[in-house]
């Protein structure tokens, strides 16, 4: 992948006004736009409305074809083995990919993998050949982030009450995770567990936990999406100290380090979601005739169209400017949030609208806004909930 670099035009202000992407950012976008268009939305028409991802024999051949046009691990660094692509690159990436109808869940339906979690940057040389190279190369599929309990998930540097005990070259873990995504099928995955002082931040450690330890037992949690979250309960699950990441008492301060810029990428995929849903609407009201004229010529109509297009051009703009910031190196802490908290929120009243133009039509599985509908609602909570990030926004503000 080529476009690693910081902003390319060399300013370190963000360029408002009429401003564009620069052309290797629009260059990526096409390739994106081009994949989704011959390789991804083919295969998942032949696929259920609902269904969770694409089966393996398809997804395989799949990611085959992403690695071949340079769309694998983008999110991981170079050093790593990863395309090292800048954060402006990945919301392009993430926007674009988003555009089909399992795009929330998984971008590009799962074709643009290859990133283990961000944790594994800090694990030692042999844990990450162990667990995260066969990821980026390919040869396993995504791991798990298990950091929400019953107690709560907003607050895990109070909440996490998952305890690991020390005992001479094991840690005993005791407890319960919840909503942990891809617990059932992935081979591996993160645990941030207690290891310290009830409710503070450096009582926290993070552990490499293979799905098959004993005492491990995995409950699905039926939600309104196609995500499939897990509950795991850990009654004295033995796992070799070798598998901490970091120091005792670092998990958390390791997790946060790419929290901040991973929220700007996640605000992507409900912006994409919401631009096409809006292309789609219009392109309905253009037909669609009632009293006598097309819903386009009503007012009503066209002010849904004007008030989308307005908050999806703000949400756009944030999103880049966050990244932009991000990739100078800059605190983008408030950035992020605005950025999570706006394109999320923004998307999901965008959808709405348009869901209302198609009328029932746009509540039948026949349609994808049904789907994104449930999906965006996801993505007001996930990843920090809004409240969370008007929170951290007012917290830098007020400091
Ligand atoms: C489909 C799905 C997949 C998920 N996948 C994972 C995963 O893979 N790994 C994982 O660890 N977790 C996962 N989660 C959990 C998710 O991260 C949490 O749901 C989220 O962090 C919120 O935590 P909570 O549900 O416990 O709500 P709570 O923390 O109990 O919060 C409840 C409500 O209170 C609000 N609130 C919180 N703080 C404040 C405040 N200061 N002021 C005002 N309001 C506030 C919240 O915004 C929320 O609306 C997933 C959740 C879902 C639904």
């Amino acid at each position: 992948m080529s476009v690693t670099a910081t902003p390319s035009s060399g300013s370190d202000t963000f360029p408002t006004g009429a401003w564009e992407l620069p052309d290797e950012f629009r260059m990526l976008a096409d390739t994106v736009r081009r994949f989704m268009e011959t390789e991804v939305r083919p295969l998942e028409d032949t696929l259920p409305h609902d269904a969770a991802g694409l089966p393996p024999e398809l997804l395989g051949p799949l990611q085959a074809k992403a690695r071949a046009a340079d769309l694998w691990a983008l999110q991981t660094p170079a050093e790593f083995g990863g395309a090292g692509l800048s954060v402006l690159g990945q919301v392009v990436v993430a926007e674009e990919a988003a555009k089909c109808r399992m795009g929330a869940f998984f971008p590009a339906c799962g074709a643009f993998g290859g990133n283990p979690p961000t944790v594994m940057f800090s694990a030692t040389k042999e844990q990450f050949e162990t667990y995260a190279r066969p990821i980026i190369e390919g040869r396993a599929g995504r791991a798990f982030t298990a950091i929400s309990e019953p107690s709560g998930g907003s607050d895990p540097a109070r909440a996490i009450r998952c305890r690991a005990e020390r005992d001479g070259d094991h840690y005993v873990i005791n407890g319960t995770k919840m909503w942990t995504t891809h617990a059932g099928s992935a081979a591996w995955g993160v645990l941030y567990a207690r290891t310290g002082e009830p409710g503070r931040r450096d009582g926290i450690s993070c552990f490499i936990l293979p799905n098959d330890v004993e005492g491990l037992t995995k409950f699905p949690i039926d939600v309104m999406t196609s995500y499939a979250p897990y509950e795991l309960h850990f009654d004295n699950v033995r796992i070799p100290v070798a598998n901490r990441i970091g120091e005792e008492g670092q998990g958390f301060n390791l997790a946060s380090q790419f929290l901040v810029s991973g929220r700007i990428a996640y605000a992507a995929g409900p912006i994409g979601i919401a631009q096409q849903a809006l292309g789609m609407a219009i392109d309905w009201v253009k037909q669609r005739e009632v009293f006598g004229s097309r819903l386009a010529d009503k007012q009503g109509i066209q002010w849904m169209i004007a008030d989308s297009e307005v908050e999806l051009r703000a949400a756009r703009l944030l999103m880049y400017q966050a990244a932009w910031n991000a990739d100078l190196g800059k605190d983008v802490r408030v950035d992020a949030s605005v950025c999570k908290m706006y394109g999320t929120e923004a998307a999901y009243r965008v959808l709405d609208r348009c869901v209302q133009m198609f009328g029932a039509l746009g509540l039948s599985k026949e349609m994808p806004l049904e789907r994104w509908f449930r999906d965006l609602r996801v993505k007001r909570l996930g990843e920090g909930a809004s409240e969370v990030q008007k929170m951290i926004i007012a917290r830098e503000l007020l400091r």
